[in-house]
């Protein structure tokens, strides 16, 4: 059966992904409602109650904000750094006044790797204004995902955990144009383009012309800004600096959009 990375949802306004092998299935983020994502993954052909294990990246809101409902309804042990746990906690309790419980909590810490079933995961620190983000990648019957979304830049220890990646899936957040004229207010636009906001095109481009090693077969654009960016325009950067390194042939260039699954990829 192989390897399947299932992208449900991507962008600010909610994030959540599947990835599967043949006999384990995690779900990266749980950024929107349960409902949705039961709805989405039937859409993809996933079964919500088949889940390994839920993973979070970090605990702004358009990552975790479908994670008590969801870890209530399914019973899934939860895997995030303590530093994580604490944040959503004091989110939940802000929101609701009560002291939210996980059932199943399993602590990892960055930097650390650990397997869910048959996958192997490990997580890494990125450069991102929260309590300890991380980017995943998942190793799995001889096939590599790498997963990172929410960085203001690709730092070194960042490029070397991508290397060898099968299926590369990326933040192309804003195009820098769009965001310096669109409508967020400054402190806004100076935190998305800060070092530790989000990853714009024209960042990401440069990581492909200078540090990718040209491996995946899939490079999938995530988490792109609605209002400071176009599919488009993201896809047109990522394919122009792919193809400066003649790696146009082998990679296929995917969008995560914010509003639908995509298929699932299939390695
Ligand atoms: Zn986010
Ligand atoms: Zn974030």
């Amino acid at each position: 059966m192989g390897v399947s990375v299932s992208m449900l949802a991507s962008g600010s306004r909610g994030n959540c992904a599947i990835v599967a092998s043949a006999h384990t299935r995690i779900l990266v983020d749980a950024g929107i409602s349960c409902r949705e994502t039961f709805r989405r993954m039937k859409t993809v052909g996933q079964d919500p109650h088949s889940l390994s294990a839920i993973l979070i990246t970090h605990e702004h809101s358009d990552h975790i904000c479908g994670l008590a409902r969801l870890a209530r309804k399914l019973h899934t042990p939860v895997f995030m750094t303590g530093a994580t746990h604490q944040g959503w906690a004091r989110a939940v309790r802000d929101e609701q006044g009560e002291k939210p419980q996980l059932e199943k909590f399993e602590r990892f810490e960055s930097g650390h790797r650990f397997q869910v079933g048959d996958i192997e995961v490990k997580p890494f620190t990125i450069p991102h204004d929260a309590a300890d983000p991380v980017g995943f990648t998942f190793r799995a019957e001889g096939i590599k995902v790498g997963f990172v979304t929410d960085l203001g830049y690709v730092p070194a220890s960042v490029r070397d955990h991508l290397r060898g990646c099968d299926v590369l899936v990326m933040e192309s957040n804003h195009d820098l144009e769009m965001l310096r004229v669109g409508p967020y207010p400054w402190a806004v636009k100076q935190r998305v383009m800060s070092r530790v906001g989000h990853l714009s095109n024209v960042a990401l481009a440069d990581y492909f012309i200078n540090d990718y090693d040209n491996s995946a077969t899939f490079v999938v654009l995530a988490h792109l800004s609605e209002q400071n960016n176009h599919p488009e325009i993201a896809r047109r950067e990522a394919e122009k600096a792919l193809a400066t390194r003649g790696g146009l042939f082998h990679n296929r260039v995917l969008l995560a959009p914010q509003t639908e699954a995509l298929q699932p990829i299939r390695l």
